[in-house]
């Protein structure tokens, strides 16, 4: 059963979430349907969100940004993956790089024909099999043809939000400046009627986005859509971040350095550097992280810290009744891997291929909320095996780490691999075997065998494969310029 259309579009919130939603529908759905958009300056937004990965790309495309104009406007640098410090074991540190690592058989991926190489003396690490990642480490980048470099944004998601803002201002959304004070729910559905501002205004409509970050106003203070609380896999649950100056030339990837009982991060953009620290608050306190923070800064701080807590987890219903969460309102998981503004972006576009034109469908409704849920179950795991497969036993947050008890999904993707070395992506996942085996690799889960398929090739024909994959990437990095020359460059002034 549908009820009637859907017209007037209502977004509570003018985040990133807020912002990227409005820019997108405006673009996209054009005069089909009133968009309103309210944010309170007062309130102000979460202001931290810097790191991204490659899909951003794809989504400013998608609206016809130029990438030169965005960057200039977002102090944005190339970002080619995240170099991960002390994370196995002290001391250690790997690369999860965006890309593929060498190339792969129909039949098996390229992880088996490097371990049977291994065996023949081919001792070269993975890593020297993957383009952006000896690129990154040597502080490359530049497009290539057919978009053979993978790669995606590091920005101030601030200025993004304030550079979509313009765009969807100029496609016709109406921006209303207020706090909301109440949410009107309707006697009869129980749907969403109307947003009170404190000024008095009444805001109505059909289908409201809730982009009002951690405080979830319209899904949970109005509509109590509930929320799963996943601390008990991902136990950090506090962050303080703090900007600072640039003392180097901005290098094309996110840094994730592990302490005793959480990690750090540092992400290089034009202006200045983003920097914070992620931390469990049972065995940190939020002096000792601030103290940590501060003593492992490079250059003079520019803005106060900004204290953050969160509970790690997901709304249950990410689209209830006639709301639907983005963003922060949509759950929360740490910015390990930089998907906080993904998730933002595969709501919007998931809305847009689902979009209730002529009412609000329940299978839409439940189509919506399975994938959003896969899409965030998926992450998850990935998220989990940063702190599972660890070696470190060094401290009492690590102890807990290694001894937790893991989702089935995560042990069977861990435990296939270490006996097979085999790694699947399923139902589109965000993450592909490349990242997986990159990480596994990098947190010490070594595969006890390979598939048959490698020992098929002779010693001199497998010789040929990694030496020629290896001069291939070589040369192509070698004719790189230095990242930051050529954002300099790519940017130059408006
Ligand atoms: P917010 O930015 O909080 O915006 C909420 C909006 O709602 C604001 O405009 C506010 O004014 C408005 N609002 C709230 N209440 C009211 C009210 N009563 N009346 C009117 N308006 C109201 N993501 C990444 O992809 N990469 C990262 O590296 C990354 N790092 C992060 C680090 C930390 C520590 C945290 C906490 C998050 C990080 N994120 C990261 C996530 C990212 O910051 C968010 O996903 C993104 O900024 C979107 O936030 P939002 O728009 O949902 O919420």
């Amino acid at each position: 059963m549908t009820q009637p259309g859907i017209r007037r579009v209502v977004i509570a919130g003018g985040g990133t979430a807020g912002w990227m939603a409005a820019a997108a529908i405006a673009r996209t759905m054009g005069r089909t349907v009133d968009l309103t958009l309210v944010e309170s300056d007062a309130i102000g937004t979460v202001g931290v969100g810097e790191s991204t990965i490659p899909p951003l790309v794809t989504y400013n495309r998608l609206l016809g940004i130029n990438e030169a104009e965005f960057m200039r406007e977002t102090q944005a640098t190339f970002k080619l993956g995240i170099l991960f410090d002390d994370w196995k074991q002290r001391g250690e540190r790997y690369f999860h790089s965006f890309g593929i690592t060498g190339k792969d058989h129909w039949s098996a991926g390229f992880q088996h024909f490097w371990m049977h190489g291994l065996s023949r003396g081919h001792l070269q690490p993975y890593d020297d099999y993957c383009l952006e990642l000896r690129a990154a480490l040597q502080g490359k980048f530049a497009h290539l043809p057919d978009d053979r470099m993978n790669y995606a944004y590091q920005l101030d998601s601030t200025l993004y939000a304030r550079f979509l803002r313009r765009m969807a201002e100029q496609d016709g959304t109406i921006r209303i400046e207020g706090r909301i004070a109440r949410v009107d729910l309707d006697g009869d559905s129980g749907d969403i009627a109307a947003l009170l501002l404190d000024s008095g205004e009444r805001i109505e409509g059909d289908l409201f986005l809730d982009c009002t970050g951690f405080r979830a106003l319209l899904i949970e203070g109005a509509l109590h859509a509930g929320y799963d609380d996943w601390s008990h896999y991902l136990p950090c649950d506090s962050a303080i971040a703090v900007q600072t100056e640039s003392v180097r030339p901005a290098l094309p990837y996110t840094r994730a350095m592990a302490h005793d009982a959480g990690w750090q991060w540092r992400i290089p953009l034009q202006h200045r550097t983003g920097n914070g620290i992620v931390y469990c608050s049972r065995y940190l306190d939020r002096d000792a992280a601030l103290e940590r923070l501060l003593g492992n800064i490079e250059g003079r701080t520019l803005t106060e810290p900004n204290i953050l807590r969160f509970v790690t987890g997901a709304r249950r219903r990410q689209w209830h009744r006639n709301c639907i969460a983005v963003g922060l309102a949509g759950g929360f998981m740490e910015p390990l891997e930089s998907t906080s503004i993904h998730l933002i972006q595969r709501a919007i576009l998931r809305l847009l291929r689902l979009f209730p034109s002529t009412g609000i469908s329940p299978r839409d409704v439940a189509e919506f909320n399975d994938q959003q849920h896969t899409d965030m179950l998926q992450i998850r795991d990935f998220l989990i095996l940063h702190y599972k497969a660890t070696e470190r036993r060094d401290s009492a947050f690590w102890r807990q780490c290694a001894a937790m008890p893991i989702p089935d999904t995560l042990d069977q993707k861990i435990e296939l691999f270490r006996e097979t070395g085999r790694v699947f992506r399923k139902n589109e996942e965000l993450f592909a075997e490349n990242s997986w085996v990159q990480v596994m690799l990098g947190q010490g889960i070594v595969p006890e065998s390979y598939h048959p398929i490698a020992t098929k090739l002779r010693d001199d024909e497998l010789a040929r494969l990694l030496t020629g994959l290896r001069d291939h990437t070589n040369a192509t990095v070698d004719s790189l310029p230095e990242h930051a020359a050529y954002v300099a460059n790519y940017c130059g002034p408006a």
